[in-house]
C-alpha cells in the first residue's frame, strides 16, 4: 500500500491523480490533500477520500473547510497557512508526494518532500526551474526518488533504460544517449498570423487544442514559455547539457517526447494526450496500472506532423534557454517575471505579446548571482516580481495614454 500526499489536489493534475488513485484502492491510500484556497472542492475530496490530513494555504479558507468537515462528521485534520503544505509533504506516514501546486508557491513544499526522502512525483516544474542544482542536491541528500509527471519528461523517462535514476550523475552518458527531444504542440497560436498575436484574448490563449490544463500552464503553452521551462526541467531531471536538449513542434501531441541514442535509434513514447498516463506511470513505477485513458487508435490518427520552433513567434523559448545558459539565479528570475506577466495578461492588464517583453526586460535588469543557497532563489524571485510589476504598470499606463 503506497500512502500518498497530493499537493495541489484541487487543480487539474490533482484531480487526475485522485481519479487514478481511486481506481486502485488496493494499492494507494490518500493520507493528505492540500491546495491553495478552494475549500469547497477540497471538502468534497476529503469526504470522498477520507485523508487523515488536509491543508489550505489560505487560513480563512482552511477555517471554512474545518467547519464544513465537522458538520459532515469527517475526521480529517485541517491545517491552515502556507507552512502547513511543507508539513503535509514531510509527514512520516507519507510515502509519495504528488507535487502539483502551480508556480513558485509550490517550491517550499516540494523541497520539503525531497529533503524528507519521499518519492517525489514532480508536476510543479517551476520549483525545479527556480532552484535547479539546489533542488537536485536536496533530492540526493534526502535520499528522495524523483519521478517526472510532465508528459514530455515522463515520455523521456519511459524511453530511457529501465532503472534510469533522475538526478544521478552521468546517467545519460552511460545510457548512450546523444540527445533528448521534447515535443511541443505549438499551442493555440501556432498558425495565427504573427501581427494578430498582440490582440489575442485570455480566453483564446487558455483554449489549448489538445490538453485540458490549469490557466497558467495553458498561457505558458500559448507563448511556449512552457517548453522553455521544460528545457530547464530536462536539464536537471536528466542531467542533459543545453545543447543536447532539442525541441520538435508536433501539433498532434501523440508523441510525447523522444530519446535519440548514439547508434541512431530514436525511442519515443506515444499515447492519448491525457495526464492520467504519466500520473499512473509514476504512481505505480516500475509497474503499469490501469489509468482510465482511452487507448490510441492508430487507424483514426491520420498524419503526424513535425516542424521547427518559430523563434520570432515564440521568443520565450530563447529567453528560457538564455536564462539556463546564464545559470545561477537567472532561471528563478525568468520564472518569477513570467508568473507576473501571465497573471497580468489573464487579468487584462497586459497584451499577450508583452509577456515575453516583460520577461526579457526583467532578465536585462535583474542582478544574477551564482547559486549557493535557497535564500538567493527567494530573493531573485522577489526582485524579479517587483521589476515585472513595474514593467507591467508602465506598459498599462502607456496604453492608457495612447488610448486617450
Ligand atoms: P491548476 O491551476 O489546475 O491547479 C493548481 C493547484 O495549485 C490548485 O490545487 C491550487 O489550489 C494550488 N495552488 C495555487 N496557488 C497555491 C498557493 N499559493 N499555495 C498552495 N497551493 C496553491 O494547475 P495544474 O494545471 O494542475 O498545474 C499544476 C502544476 O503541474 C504546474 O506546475 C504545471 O506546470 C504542472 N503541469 C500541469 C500539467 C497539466 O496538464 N495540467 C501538465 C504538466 C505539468
Ligand atoms: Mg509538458
Amino acid at each position: 500500500m503506497k500512502r500518498l500526499a497530493i499537493l495541489g489536489s484541487t487543480g487539474s493534475i490533482g484531480v487526475s491523480t485522485l481519479d487514478v488513485a481511486a481506481r486502485h484502492p488496493d494499492r494507494f491510500r490518500v493520507v493528505a490533500l492540500a491546495a491553495g484556497s478552494n475549500d469547497a472542492l477540497l471538502a468534497r475530496q476529503c469526504i470522498a477520500h477520507r485523508p487523515e490530513h488536509a491543508a489550505l494555504a489560505d487560513p480563512d479558507a482552511a477555517e471554512r473547510l474545518r467547519r464544513a468537515l465537522a458538520e459532515r462528521g469527517c475526521a480529517t485534520r485541517v491545517h491552515g497557512g502556507a507552512e502547513a503544505l511543507a508539513l503535509i509533504a514531510s509527514l512520516p506516514e507519507v510515502d509519495a508526494v504528488m507535487a502539483a501546486i502551480v508556480g513558485a508557491a509550490g517550491l517550499p513544499a516540494t523541497l520539503a518532500a525531497a529533503s524528507a526522502g519521499k518519492q517525489v512525483l514532480l508536476a510543479n516544474k517551476e520549483a525545479l526551474v527556480m532552484s535547479g542544482a539546489l533542488f537536485m542536491k536536496a533530492v540526493a541528500e534526502g535520499g528522495a526518488t524523483l519521478l517526472p509527471i510532465d508528459s514530455e519528461h515522463s515520455a523521456l523517462f519511459q524511453s530511457l533504460p529501465r532503472g534510469f535514476a533522475c538526478g544521478r550523475a552521468g546517467e545519460l552518458e552511460r545510457a548512450g544517449v546523444r540527445r533528448v527531444l521534447l515535443t511541443a504542440s505549438g499551442g493555440p497560436f501556432r498558425t495565427t498570423p504573427v501581427e494578430r498575436l498582440s490582440a489575442v484574448t485570455p480566453q483564446q490563449a487558455v483554449a489549448h487544442p489538445n490538453w485540458r490544463m490549469g490557466r497558467k500552464i495553458s498561457v505558458d503553452s500559448a507563448t511556449m514559455m512552457n517548453k522553455g521551462l521544460e528545457v530547464i526541467e530536462a536539464r536537471w531531471l536528466f542531467g542533459a547539457p543545453l545543447e543536447a536538449i532539442g525541441i520538435v513542434v508536433h501539433p498532434q501531441s501523440v508523441i510525447h517526447s523522444m530519446v535519440e541514442y548514439r547508434d541512431g535509434s530514436v525511442i519515443a513514447q506515444l499515447g492519448a494526450p491525457d495526464m492520467r498516463t504519466p500520473i499512473a506511470c509514476a504512481l505505480a513505477h516500475p509497474e503499469r496500472i490501469e489509468s482510465g485513458v482511452t487507448p490510441l487508435d492508430f487507424t483514426a490518427l491520420g498524419a503526424l506532423e513535425f516542424g521547427r520552433v518559430d523563434a520570432l513567434r515564440f521568443p520565450c523559448v530563447g529567453l528560457a534557454r538564455e536564462a539556463l545558459r546564464r545559470g545561477g539565479t537567472a532561471p528563478a528570475a525568468l520564472n518569477a517575471a513570467n508568473e507576473i506577466a501571465v497573471e497580468s495578461f489573464l487579468d487584462g492588464r497586459l497584451r499577450f505579446t508583452a509577456i515575453a517583453e516583460v520577461v526579457e526586460e526583467v532578465l536585462e535588469k535583474v542582478t544574477i548571482e551564482e547559486l549557493a543557497c535557497l535564500e538567493q532563489v527567494y530573493a531573485a524571485d522577489r526582485d524579479a516580481r517587483a521589476l515585472a510589476k513595474l514593467s507591467v504598470a508602465r506598459r498599462a499606463s502607456a496604453r492608457g495614454e495612447a488610448a486617450e
